[in-house]
């Protein structure tokens, strides 16, 4: 989820408080393989939500998403043109061809995880899947910045300008943010170039990186439900996310999947 951490502060974390930041992430990662493993036509989003939430609990997590500023659920899944923060129905199942983005957040310890994966469901068109690669690997690029000295400055410029170079477009209004004891902290990481000044990379900042890519028009609306956010074409969109942690000698991908 991003909420944005425009004039938060950021805070740095030691190297045990990054410990902990990763078994939170750990657990978002269980969750969101765990989906992926899952996934096919039928399902309802509600059916998702409450898998998710039961596997958060069942490792010791709280559900991060459940009533934060009112989100009625601990997942968010947003299909085809929706781009993130979709709320789960027992009255939407998923279709063969489309595209599932699950965004899932836990607390574990005093401390958040955020992660997201756009999932295909069955068989999607070439250009869909080419929309799901670039998205990722936009968000590898952006990882790959991740180096004490750099600037968040190095992640947009790297997402964008790898998606734009593919033809697609990347979301302004919404972007990545730092995490920690709170969901949102500062700095807030887009996934474009800004013209003000870019905060510095610090060793043990920790920020949740999560490039949104449309096929169309890079603007969206926010449904009348208040928090579904769409591409104002209604063209489809991916999303994927990673907490990262900067270390002395690089990236590190707290959220990162392990073989289970
Ligand atoms: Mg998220
Ligand atoms: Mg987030």
């Amino acid at each position: 989820m991003n909420g944005g951490g425009q004039d938060k502060a950021i805070i740095v974390k030691t190297p045990e408080e990054i410990q902990v930041m990763y078994q939170a992430n750990q657990i978002v990662a269980g969750v969101l393989s765990m989906l992926q493993k899952e996934m096919k036509p039928g399902l309802t989003t509600h059916q998702l939500d409450r898998w998710a939430e039961e596997y958060c609990r069942d490792h010791g997590a709280e559900p991060a998403f459940k009533g934060y500023r009112g989100f009625p659920a601990s997942l968010c899944v947003s299909i085809n043109e929706q781009v993130v923060h979709g709320i789960p129905s027992k009255h939407v199942k998923v279709r063969e061809g489309d595209i599932v983005s699950v965004d899932f957040g836990t607390k574990y310890k005093g401390f958040f995880g955020d992660s997201a994966v756009t999932i295909p469901v069955g068989k999607v068109s070439e250009q869909i899947q080419s929309l799901l690669t670039v998205t990722r690997d936009a968000l590898y690029k952006a990882i790959d910045q991740v180096r004490v000295g750099n600037r968040i400055a190095d992640l947009s410029r790297a997402v964008q300008a790898y998606v734009e170079e593919k033809g697609f477009s990347v979301v302004r209004q919404f972007v990545g943010h730092g995490i920690g004891t709170s969901l949102h902290e500062g700095p807030e990481v887009p996934n474009y170039i800004q013209k003000q000044a870019s905060p510095r990379i610090l060793e043990g900042m920790v920020v949740a990186i999560e490039p949104m890519v449309n096929i169309g028009t890079h603007k969206v609306k926010v449904l009348r439900d208040r928090w579904t956010v769409v591409t104002a074409d209604r063209k489809p969109s991916a999303h994927f996310e990673h907490s990262v942690a900067a270390l002395a000698d690089g990236p590190f991908i707290l959220s990162d999947p392990q073989e289970r």
